[in-house]
């Protein structure tokens, strides 16, 4: 299943694989505004207007759970 998250704006997507996601919260650990937080043992994006869009959750998610509209 895949859950999306956006900017209020729509303009901005992440987009969450939650068969791929396995709780390793290094999407936590990685993003530099706290958008990510587990629940559930799996990631969920909260805040997404406060993206700064650096990418890195997407390169350091280790199962490909992430996809970003900006990167
Ligand atoms: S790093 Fe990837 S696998 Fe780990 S919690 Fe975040 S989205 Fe899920
Ligand atoms: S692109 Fe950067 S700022 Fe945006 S959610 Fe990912 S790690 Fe956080």
């Amino acid at each position: 299943m895949i859950k999306e998250f956006a900017s209020s704006s729509g303009e901005m997507v992440i987009k969450i694989d939650y068969d791929k996601c396995n709780g390793a919260a290094k999407c936590v650990e990685v993003c530099p505004v706290d958008i990510y937080r587990l629940e559930n043992g799996k990631a969920i994006a909260e805040n997404v207007d406060e993206c700064i869009e650096c990418c890195a959750c997407v390169e350091t998610c280790p199962n490909g759970a992430i996809e970003h509209s900006s990167c």
